[in-house]
């Protein structure tokens, strides 16, 4: 016998029993930026190497080894995407959508990194991500955190909860990381050689070590906020103030930093405790030197990227009565005589709007009402030779004790219509 092929590791296949949920979903996060008045971006899921490279930053985990990158034809370095923002940005630069105007965008699609797979982790995995550029107040702040509340709000998601941070401008954080390494450096000799890595290469991500050894030492580390300017506290501040007007009450925590090189100033986490080590559904932050950095006009950033498979758990496990897909009419022909008839009465029920299964190979009645039942059609239309020489059908209401009825063909379509309601 030949050897199946399984799909790649952490690559999940989404079957059809679950694409109901993920249309559902999909949807609700659609409508919410439709709302909101963002405009979707669609980029090609393979970019050059070098753009997340100098997106997302070196020494970060995802470029230094979660990314999948090959040689295309012997010449160019090329990488599934592992996120969407620095395409996003690409693309703005490349075709002057920043040029003197401002620009809220989303996006939604599926990203690659090659990670431990485990519940909530994934090596390919969706998001959805809206970015808004050339806002520099914290008004856009509050915007894009407003968004992410709404869409647990559309969904009937509870328990999800905001950690907030500021990581303030470049000169304070400089300043910051400086005495976080005096700080640190007296423990040097107690710690592993990857944390001495994190320690020398990215010493902000230190901050967020999930490690107990290094929460310890963390403990009396000097904290950020100490070190911002009157500019960085003044746009926390009154992003505060702005969500607190909107009923949003964020959790402070000034260890909370974000694995990307692009970040300053606001970042921000929904967190919550329903799915287990996964806790961050969504995540994001301002990233306000990024667009400039990759060859743009200076333009203020921020944005976020909401895990949707994490999300698709959470509104399962919380969601009783999922949305009803199911098929309205089932049609059934009792003989070939009558196929192109029952085939237009189908035509002319879509025409309705009805979503409609025609059943397909013939067979005997029993075996047709079968398939119909398992379609899970509310109608099913009955079309045989006796029905077409007097122009009418007989129609059974499946779920509702097995009434039958003749309907004349010129009012089948409003009668089931009516029906369904
Ligand atoms: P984590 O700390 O969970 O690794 P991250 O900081 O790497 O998350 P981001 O790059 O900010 O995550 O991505 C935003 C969101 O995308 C995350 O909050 C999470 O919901 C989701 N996400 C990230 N990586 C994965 C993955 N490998 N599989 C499934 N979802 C993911
Ligand atoms: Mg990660």
């Amino acid at each position: 016998m030949k050897q199946k092929i399984q799909s790649v590791k952490g690559m999940n296949d989404i079957l059809s029993d679950q694409t109901s949920i993920w249309h559902y979903v999909e949807n609700a996060l659609r409508n919410v930026a439709w709302g909101y008045g963002y405009q979707e971006m669609r980029t090609p899921m393979l970019e050059k190497t070098m753009l997340f490279q100098q997106s997302i930053g070196d020494q970060t985990d995802i470029v230094e080894k979660e990314m999948y990158t090959f040689v295309d034809g012997g010449e160019e370095m090329l990488s599934l995407r592992p996120e969407a923002t620095a395409s996003t940005v690409r693309a703005c630069n490349q075709h002057g959508l920043l040029h003197n105007t401002q620009q809220r965008l989303w996006y939604m699609g599926p990203m690659f990194r090659r990670e431990r797979p485990q519940r909530g982790r994934y090596r390919q995995f969706h998001q959805f991500g809206i970015e808004a550029f050339g806002w520099v107040g914290p008004d856009i702040d509050a915007e894009i955190i407003r968004v992410g509340a709404r869409i647990w709000k559309e969904l009937n998601i509870q328990g999800v909860t905001l950690l907030l941070n500021t990581l303030g401008n470049q000169s304070s954080r400089d300043a910051y990381r400086n005495s976080l390494h005096q700080y640190l450096d007296r423990y040097r000799r107690g710690l592993d050689a990857e944390s001495l890595r994190r320690l020398d290469k990215n010493r902000l991500r230190f901050l967020d070590s999930k490690v107990k050894s290094k929460q310890i030492i963390l403990k009396d580390a000097p904290v950020l906020h100490k070190h911002l300017d009157a500019d960085a506290r003044a746009h926390f501040e009154g992003l505060c103030e702005l969500l607190d007007d909107a009923g949003i009450k964020p959790v402070v925590s000034q260890k909370l930093v974000r694995g990307l090189d692009y970040y300053t100033s606001t970042v921000f986490e929904w967190v919550t405790d329903q799915l287990g080590a996964q806790s961050a559904v969504c995540a994001g932050g301002r990233y306000d030197g990024l667009v400039e950095l990759r060859g743009g006009k200076p333009t203020p950033a921020i944005g976020f990227a909401l895990g949707m498979e994490r999300m698709v758990e959470l509104f399962s496990m919380q969601s009783e009565n999922l949305p009803p897909m199911e098929t309205d009419v089932y049609v059934i022909q009792l003989s070939d005589a009558v196929l192109s008839d029952s085939t237009k009465l189908s035509e002319d029920l879509r025409d309705g709007g009805l979503r409609v299964v025609s059943h397909c190979g013939g067979g005997k009645m029993k075996n047709q009402m079968k398939k119909a039942d398992q379609s899970g059609a509310r109608i099913a239309v009955i079309l045989g030779d006796d029905e077409k020489a007097k122009g009418v059908a007989q129609i059974k209401l499946l779920r509702n004790s097995g009434i039958q009825r003749e309907v004349p063909l010129s009012t089948l379509v409003d009668w089931c219509k009516n029906y369904l309601g």
